[in-house]
């Protein structure tokens, strides 16, 4: 999608807004495909007293397993971005401005480059998720398995007693 900005950048109170989707599904991160659709986008471009910003509300459906017990986990995510956009080359090395020479912005790249710096980085099925125990492998989120320390029957504790 490219949005042409040369009204919003000439006249003060222009805005301009644009919806679409860009394609997210073929991208892959750390060998899965985490996409499960593609990114419905709704821009808006406004210039407010010579300033002209850009919003980007950004949703899409992200399917990643859990971090600590693998877990498959599908959420539909939402994001907003925003950015300055600026219409001359300026010589400063600001990258928190967008430039826009010609008055057309090209919005594809910039939304995934936006979601790609976004993504959770720590993806939990729960903020307390027990994870996988490191003995026998099972989700402890589920089951109580009976590998870990301190959770020895107490009668075979005392057979343990009597053998040593
Ligand atoms: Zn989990
Ligand atoms: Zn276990």
């Amino acid at each position: 999608m490219v949005l042409n900005l040369k009204n919003v950048f000439l006249n003060d109170g222009e805005k301009t807004s644009a919806q679409f989707e860009v394609e997210l599904k073929p991208i892959t991160l750390d060998g899965i495909y985490p996409f499960d659709s593609d990114a419905s986008v709704c821009a808006l471009a406004e210039n407010k007293l010579g300033f002209v910003s850009l919003t980007l509300n950004v949703s899409f459906v992200y399917s990643r397993p859990c971090d600590r017990c693998g877990k498959a986990l599908k959420r539909e995510l939402e994001f907003s971005f925003d950015h300055r956009l600026v219409a001359g080359l300026s010589d400063s090395e600001d990258d928190d401005y967008i430039e826009v020479p010609d008055f057309e912005l090209e919005l594809d790249d910039l939304v995934v480059s936006d979601i790609l710096l976004d993504l959770p980085g720590k993806y939990l099925c729960s903020e307390d998720c027990k994870g996988l125990c490191p003995d026998c492998g099972c989700n402890l989120n589920d089951t109580e398995c009976s590998c870990r320390k301190g959770n020895i029957d107490p009668r075979l504790e005392i057979l343990k007693q009597l053998i040593d």
